[in-house]
């Protein structure tokens, strides 16, 4: 008999309560941005959904998931059901059914995803990005970072090799 994968148990953010949504998030302490991308975590939330999710949650996509207070989990909480249902509820009219977890391109519709020198919806902001090998995360500067910047294309350019290849080389 061929050996048996470990087993990954997925959690899908819909179907849990609060305090099972922060257990599952600040099991390891992380960036936002690759807590909510960890597919061993939440199944269905992709590089698309987390922009969106952090930026109606108004947090950072580099924030610590052991750094979160409670509001903040209350927020996030709220943001990405929120995201998930509407996106759901979009796909469901689109194409008649089951969840876009193929979304990873652009939508005209998404606030800061694939925005990129484009106005916050809310302040009017350019969004920025942090770009990483073939992908990058988008996020308002205004609504999300108190104002700070975190890394642009001429940053990128100056640091070469420093410059994360991965959301992971994002945490150190
Ligand atoms: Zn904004």
């Amino acid at each position: 008999m061929p050996e048996l994968p470990d087993v990954v148990v997925y959690l899908e953010a819909l179907e849990v309560d609060e305090d099972e949504f922060r257990a599952a998030l600040t099991g390891r302490n992380r960036t936002l941005k690759r807590a909510l991308c960890d597919p061993t975590v939440f199944s269905g939330i992709g590089n698309a959904y987390s922009d969106e999710i952090l930026f109606h949650a108004g947090l950072s996509p580099v924030q610590r998931t052991g750094n979160l207070d409670p509001d903040e989990v209350a927020r996030l909480y709220e943001a990405t059901r929120t995201t998930l249902v509407d996106w759901t509820e979009r796909h469901r009219q689109a194409v008649g059914g089951g969840f876009p977890d193929k979304v990873t391109a652009f939508h005209d519709d998404m606030a800061v995803h694939g925005k990129y020198g484009q106005p916050c919806p809310e302040c009017s902001v350019a969004v920025q990005r942090i770009v990483y090998a073939d992908n990058e995360v988008n996020y308002c500067p205004q609504c999300q970072t108190d104002g700070r910047i975190l890394a642009d294309r001429s940053l990128s350019r100056l640091l070469k090799d420093d410059w994360p290849r991965s959301i992971d080389d994002l945490e150190d």
